[in-house]
């Protein structure tokens, strides 16, 4: 793989960031995963948005459109061949002495790798994703998209462990979200219900498109917290990121959602997103 660190394209075997980066160190960096279809970006505007403001939120001075992040995104995509994955990218706020206090004026870290997956014909398109349920342990700006990923991926792990395939995290009795995706249900009456974005969950890029989706269909949408034993009593449940698309939950702590099969609406809202997607995908 050919991958991209601080203005160069280089093998990755050869690729090297400092030990003494704030984002090894302090997970002082934040990031973005983009979706590739058919050698295309998937919502690239949108990520590269959401990016500005974790950025912001963190003072980190970088510019996406002054660096060229699309040519970089392109660029890789082209020397990877890829045709179908994810471009990742991390921004940290650089390389210091270790301190708590935050240095100024140092250079922002800026890595990117592909990796190829499927994802159009994933299997849990098909099978859907059993979770459990656990505290939401995690820091209070999850809106924030950082590297401060620990927490998720041990309870993934632990789900993994306990024959599940993920987590939902719960707070003061409410869904927050999944390890790396935003949760949804739809209730027995059809309407969608999602908790509304805030700084408890990360506004997901998918979640947003899914949403207007839905509303232009004509279907209620409605944003407000759910509780677990909504989830297990709704028709069909279902996670949203930029790699999973959309993909059915059949079973939440156990109890079958539904029928225990993924639902017709959620198959439904799949296919339009990714048909969506590949209307706008950019080279
Ligand atoms: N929530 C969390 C915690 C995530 O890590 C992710 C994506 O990685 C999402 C939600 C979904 O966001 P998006 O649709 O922008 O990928």
């Amino acid at each position: 793989r050919i991958v991209h660190v601080n203005g160069e394209f280089l093998p990755e075997a050869s690729a090297s960031l400092s030990i003494f980066d704030r984002g090894v160190l302090f997970a002082d960096a934040v990031y973005e995963v983009t979706a590739v279809l058919d050698g295309g970006l998937v919502d690239f505007d949108a990520h590269q948005a959401r990016l500005r403001r974790s950025l912001a939120e963190l003072a980190i001075d970088f510019d996406p459109v002054a660096a060229g992040l699309i040519d970089l995104h392109r660029e890789l995509i082209r020397r990877n061949d890829l045709q179908e994955g994810l471009v990742y990218l991390q921004i940290s706020r650089g390389v210091a002495d270790r301190s708590f206090l935050q240095p100024a004026n140092i250079r922002p870290s800026v890595v990117l790798f592909t990796q190829a997956q499927t994802l159009l014909d994933a299997p849990a398109a098909q099978s859907g994703l059993s979770v459990i349920t656990r505290p939401d342990k995690r820091w209070h700006r999850r809106d924030i998209k950082t590297t401060q990923l620990l927490y998720p991926s041990m309870m993934k792990t632990l789900a993994n462990e306990q024959g599940a395939d993920d987590v939902w995290m719960v707070e003061a009795g409410h869904v927050t979200e999944g390890s790396s995706s935003n949760a949804h249900i739809i209730t027995a009456d059809g309407s969608l219900v999602t908790r509304p974005t805030s700084e408890d969950i990360l506004h997901g890029i998918t979640r947003a498109a899914v949403l207007d989706y839905a509303r232009e269909t004509g279907a209620e949408v409605i944003e407000r917290p759910f509780t677990v034993a909504e989830a297990q009593e709704a028709r069909e449940a279902f996670i949203t990121s930029a790699t999973a698309f959309v993909t059915p939950v059949v079973a939440v702590d156990g109890v079958p959602v539904g029928d225990g099969r993924p639902g017709p609406a959620t198959r439904r809202i799949r296919a339009h997103y990714i048909d969506h997607s590949r209307d706008r995908l950019r080279y």
